[in-house]
């Protein structure tokens, strides 16, 4: 049989078939993935394959085999610093929500995550909430980065989580597909996926405020299906650690250098001092966006750790 892994308590795991039956299921054996030095085998989101077992009238399920993963997102893990956490796998879309003030996002902030979700191979969809509490100058600001980021080919939109709007349009967007919520504390990621579906309540703020505190606890992300759509919700992840990245590779996460960085003189440019650099060219034509460079210098050099995109839900 093959099914879908809706939620993890570490040994057991709840896995969906197509036809909506729910098993119990474990391991069987140890496996592991390759590439992946994770301390959990199997992640909400992943396809299984198992076979049924009965014993005293209980039937569960066994694991033997899990389809390739179309992406994951992973944390570190707690203890040990080498190893990671498969989170999910396989999410088709997440789902960043910007709001400019209350909280305030930073364009870093957006970069970062971007980068992450670029590296991860997961769409994202920037939703800049709370509309209706903006003025006009703080609406010209959405405009603006609204501009900024569908350029270089994000779908943004404008959307009150509060009042309803668009939130038709997120909903299409979602149809026959897993999404993610993201973004700071306080950005209306809870208000949305209520105004999306009043019956779910989400866990996301509960237990990252009161569990995260306890070194060792973990939680974990479960997979909610909503019947038009399905949601995974990440309960008080903070680490998305984003896997090391080599310096020549960032660039390789900003889509706007994609073609331009062909025409820099050297191949192996950074497009920062090097002559005859055509990133740096098109900047100074304002071709590409100067808050997205610096955001590219600053994960360069590393010096903005604080703003690390491991903060996907802080
Ligand atoms: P979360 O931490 O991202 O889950 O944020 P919440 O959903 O808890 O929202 C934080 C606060 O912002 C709450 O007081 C919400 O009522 C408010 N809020 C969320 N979305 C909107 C919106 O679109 N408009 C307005 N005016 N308030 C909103
Ligand atoms: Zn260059």
């Amino acid at each position: 049989m093959t099914g879908l892994v809706y939620k993890s308590t570490g040994s057991w795991y709840t896995v969906s078939t197509e036809l909506g039956a729910i098993y119990q299921c474990r391991i069987k054996g140890k496996f592991r993935i390759k590439g992946i030095k994770s301390t959990n085998p199997i992640a909400v989101g992943d396809v299984v394959d198992f076979e049924l077992e009965t014993n005293n009238d209980e039937t569960t399920g066994v694991i033997h085999k899990i389809h390739d993963r179309k992406n994951y997102i992973v944390r570190k893990s707690v203890n040990l610093s080498k190893q990671t956490h498969v989170i999910a796998s396989n999410i088709d879309l997440v789902f960043l929500l910007i709001t400019i003030d209350n909280p305030p996002t930073f364009t870093s902030f957006i970069d970062r995550f971007l980068v992450t979700a670029e590296a991860y191979s997961i769409k994202t969809v920037l939703l800049f909430n709370k509309v209706d509490t903006y003025s006009d100058d703080t609406l010209d600001e959405v405009k603006y980065l609204a501009h900024v980021y569908r350029k270089i080919g994000y779908e943004c939109i404008g959307i009150s989580a509060a009042t309803g709007k668009n939130i038709d349009k997120v909903k299409t967007l979602m149809t026959n597909k897993v999404s993610m919520f993201a973004g700071h504390s306080g950005v209306g990621k809870s208000t949305l996926v209520n105004a999306i579906e009043p019956n779910l309540d989400l866990k996301t703020k509960a237990i990252s405020t009161q569990h995260m505190q306890g070194q060792h606890t973990t939680t974990f992300a479960e997979m909610f299906d909503i019947g038009f759509a399905k949601i995974i919700d990440t309960p008080g992840i903070k680490g998305f650690g984003i896997v090391d990245m080599d310096k020549e590779e960032v660039s390789d996460y900003f889509p706007e250098f994609f073609e331009l960085k062909q025409d820099c003189k050297f191949n192996n440019c950074l497009h920062i001092e090097e002559p005859k650099c055509a990133v740096k060219e098109a900047l100074d034509k304002d071709e590409i966006s100067y808050s997205r460079y610096r955001s590219y210098v600053q994960i360069l050099e590393g010096e903005d750790e604080h703003y690390r995109t491991d903060n996907w839900n802080a």
